[in-house]
């Protein structure tokens, strides 16, 4: 999961971008408005967090600017005090949700995880065979036992459950896991792969290698013909 944070105050963006990069979210920053169009533009995220008073282009025009493009990318609006005229223009532009500063973090939290999900428009817990994954607390139990990934593995792992039975290519998969100042090179992808497929062997479900295209989560009972195993 890619989030964009659009925010002026470095030690706001600081503070929320540490939190969402431990808890296994890429993330990427801009500081004033015009960036963040650019960014909304050329690049593609899983929600932004976009606060209402910005530089250069405000935090409602980003979000006007948005929706008239017909983007439904949740966004999650940062407002500077209790101001109900800004939280009213910030949903009325169409923001899913906002939060008014300062706010605490783990709550910031749940409602990143709260936002994601709904963008999926998925319920709270998957299931592929014998893998249960609970999108609300991150946590992906085989045969009903919580499996240990690293933060990139079940950040891959969210990525291709979401996409159970479809085909994901590697340039998606980067996309989705690395900002702009972190590297992930489709080697690297590989590499996860290669351990996500060791950690559901043997009762998991399947990662399968489609040559030269990507990877393809199979669902129990619909193997995909054009599939090589190994990577
Ligand atoms: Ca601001």
């Amino acid at each position: 999961m890619r989030v964009l944070i659009a925010e002026d105050d470095r030690i706001i963006a600081e503070g929320i971008e540490h939190a969402l990069r431990k808890s296994g979210y890429a993330v990427d920053h801009v500081g004033n408005g015009a960036d963040a169009d650019t960014a909304l533009l050329t690049q593609q995220f899983d929600l932004l967090v976009l606060d209402l008073g910005l530089p250069r282009l405000s935090g409602i025009d980003v979000l006007k600017r948005l929706r008239a493009r017909k983007s439904a990318l949740p966004v999650l609006v940062l407002t500077a005090q209790d101001d109900i005229d800004a939280r009213v223009r910030g949903l009325d532009a169409g923001a899913d949700d906002y939060m008014v500063k300062p706010f605490a973090l783990p709550e910031f939290e749940a409602r990143v995880r709260a936002l994601t999900r709904r963008g999926t428009g998925q319920p709270t817990d998957i299931e592929v065979g014998q893998l249960v994954y609970d999108q609300s607390n991150r946590i992906a139990r085989l045969n009903g036992q919580a499996v240990d990934f690293s933060a990139r593995e079940l950040c891959l792992l969210e990525i291709l459950l979401l996409r159970a039975g479809r085909l994901v290519s590697k340039e998606q998969l980067v996309g989705h896991m690395c900002g702009w100042d972190e590297e992930v090179s489709i080697n690297a992808i590989e590499v996860y792969v290669h351990r996500l497929r060791k950690k559901l062997e043997p009762d998991g479900p399947r990662i399968v290698t489609i040559r030269g295209l990507g990877y393809c989560l199979e669902k129990p009972g619909k193997p995909s013909d054009s599939a090589n195993d190994g990577s």
